[in-house]
C-alpha cells in the first residue's frame, strides 16, 4: 500500500484529524511518520470538511515555519486520491507512551524521575517559548503530544487546533479544544480567550502527573517530594486565575532552576547502597521470547509493567565487560549511540546475546530520591535498552533503565543496546 510516493508500513495513531502511519521512504531509504487527513465524523459535522481540510493545510504550514529542536520537523505536505496528507519526523516514543497515560487517563500512571521531570518540562518549555514567540498558542499540550527522540529531545506535535495571533478564523461553536485535565480552565470555558498562559497552565499538569503519575483534579496532590520549592512552583504554575501564574514560558522556566537546584541538594542518582550479597530471584531466562500482545506477559512485573522486585547483584570490571558474580553473566558496554532492534541484533558475535527482559531487569535498582533508579549500571545515563525478546513480529521489549520500567515499541526505533553472554 502506498500513499503518494510512501510505502504504509504500519498504523502509528489516530486523531481528531486523522490517521498517523509509520511510512517508508523508498529513494532514501528512511521511516518517517505521514499524517492523512482521516477526520473524526464529528469534526467533519462539527467543522464542515472544507474547514477541516483548511485546518489539516494550516497545521503543516505553521509547522513546516517552525524550525526548533523542540518542534517535530515537517518534510512534505502533498495530496493522495484528493486527501492531503503530511510528512513528518518519525519518533518512536512520546512521553503518554513513557509513563503509560492511555485512554482512561484518570487512572494513575508510572512517573519519571523528578530532574527527568523538569528536563522534559523544560523543554517543552522552551518550544513553547518559541511558538509564543511566533504569535502561536498551542492549545493542546499533554503527554500524547510530547513525542521523545532517542536523546530524550522533546519534540511538540499538534498544531491542528493552535491559535494563531491576528487569525480571522473563529473555530465552530460547540468544538471542545485541548484535553480534559490538561486544558486550563479558562480554556474549558472559552478557547478563543485562552492565550499563552493556557499552555503553560497544560505545562505544569504534565509535570505534575510525571512526577507523581497523578493529575491535579482539586490542584496539586500531597507527595513526598513536594518540598515548599515544588509548592510554589505548582501554586502559580495551576492556578485558576491566568493573572496569578507565570507570565510566560522564560518565567516558569527559571522557576523550574529553582526547583532542581533545591532538588539537586537534597536527592541524588546514587545507587542504594546494599549489602554485597547475591539476590537473584531464580534463575534468569536466557533464551528469547515473543509473548504475544497481552496484558502483564511478565509475571515479575505488576500491571504498570514496573518490577515487582530487585535483584541485588555486583558487577566487577573483567577483560571484556562487566561480570555479576551473581548472576553469572557478563555484560558487554552500552553502544555508544543508539540502534534499531535489528542493528542491535546484526551486532551480536560470538558467544554475545541481546539481553532477555529478566536479565536486563535484573540490573535495575531504585535510587536514593523518590523515583529515581540508579543508573550506574548503564554509564550513569538516562537510557532505554533494547531486549531481545519480542512482543510481536513488528515491536519487541525494551527497558526504560532511568523509569525502572519495560515498554514494548517498533523494532524500527532507535535505542541502547547492550549485549551479553554467559561467564
Ligand atoms: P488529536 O485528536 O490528539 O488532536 P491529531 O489528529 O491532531 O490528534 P496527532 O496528535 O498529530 O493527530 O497524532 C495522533 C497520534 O499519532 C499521536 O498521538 C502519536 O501517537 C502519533 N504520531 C503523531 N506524529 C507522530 C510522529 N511524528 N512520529 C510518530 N508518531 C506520531
Amino acid at each position: 500500500m502506498k500513499i503518494g510516493r510512501y510505502d504504509i508500513l504500519g498504523p502509528l495513531g489516530r486523531g481528531g484529524m486523522g490517521g498517523v502511519y509509520k511510512v517508508g521512504h523508498r529513494a532514501l531509504g528512511r521511516v518517517m511518520a505521514l499524517k492523512l487527513l482521516e477526520p473524526h465524523e464529528l469534526l467533519s459535522e462539527l467543522m464542515g470538511e472544507d474547514k477541516v481540510r483548511e485546518a489539516f493545510l494550516r497545521e503543516a504550514r505553521l509547522m513546516a515555519a517552525c524550525d526548533h529542536r523542540n518542534i517535530a520537523a515537517v518534510w512534505d505536505l502533498d495530496e493522495d486520491q484528493g486527501r492531503p496528507f503530511m510528512v513528518l519526523e518519525y519518533l518512536c516514543m512520546n512521553v503518554g507512551t513513557l509513563v503509560g497515560e492511555g485512554r482512561v487517563v484518570e487512572n494513575a500512571t508510572r512517573v519519571v524521575p523528578p530532574l527527568t521531570a523538569l528536563d522534559f518540562v523544560r523543554q517543552t518549555l522552551d518550544g513553547l517559548e518559541y511558538l509564543h514567540g511566533r504569535g502561536i498558542v498551542h492549545l493542546d499540550v499533554k503527554p500524547g503530544n510530547l513525542m521523545l527522540g532517542s536523546d530524550g529531545t522533546i519534540k511538540l506535535i499538534d498544531l491542528g487546533l493552535s491559535r494563531l495571533s491576528g487569525e480571522a478564523w473563529v473555530k465552530p461553536r460547540g468544538l471542545k479544544i485541548g484535553s480534559p485535565y490538561y486544558a486550563s480552565p479558562e480554556q474549558e470555558a472559552n478557547p478563543e480567550k485562552a492565550d499563552e498562559r493556557a499552555d503553560l497552565y497544560a505545562a505544569g499538569v504534565v509535570l505534575h502527573r510525571l512526577v507523581t503519575g497523578l493529575l491535579p483534579v482539586e490542584g496539586m496532590v500531597d507527595s513526598p517530594l513536594f518540598s515548599t520549592a515544588w509548592r510554589i512552583f505548582f501554586w502559580r504554575a495551576l492556578a485558576v486565575d491566568p493573572a496569578a501564574r507565570y507570565q510566560n514560558a522564560g518565567s516558569m522556566r527559571d522557576a523550574l532552576e529553582e526547583v532542581e537546584a533545591e532538588l539537586r541538594q537534597g536527592a541524588s542518582n546514587d545507587c542504594v547502597l546494599v549489602e554485597p550479597e547475591c539476590a537473584v530471584m531464580g534463575a534468569l531466562r536466557s533464551t528469547p521470547v515473543r509473548t504475544g500482545v497481552k496484558p502483564r506477559p511478565f509475571d515479575f512485573l505488576d500491571e504498570l509493567y514496573r518490577p515487582l522486585k530487585f535483584h541485588e547483584t555486583e558487577l566487577e570490571e573483567v577483560a571484556d565487560g562487566w561480570l555479576d558474580r551473581c548472576s553469572g553473566l557478563v555484560w558487554g558496554p552500552v553502544s555508544p549511540w543508539p540502534m534499531t532492534w535489528d542493528e542491535g541484533m546484526a551486532s551480536v558475535v560470538d558467544d554475545w546475546r541481546m539481553p532477555t527482559v529478566e536479565e536486563v531487569v535484573s540490573l535495575l535498582r531504585p535510587g536514593q530520591g523518590l523515583g529515581e533508579f540508579c543508573h550506574e549500571p548503564f554509564g550513569d545515563r538516562y537510557l532505554w535498552v533494547w531486549t531481545g525478546d519480542r512482543r510481536s513480529y513488528t515491536s519487541a521489549w525494551f527497558v526504560d533503565v532511568g523509569g525502572g520500567a519495560v515498554l514494548a515499541q517498533d523494532r524500527s526505533c532507535r535505542f541502547h543496546v547492550r549485549l551479553v553472554r554467559s561467564a
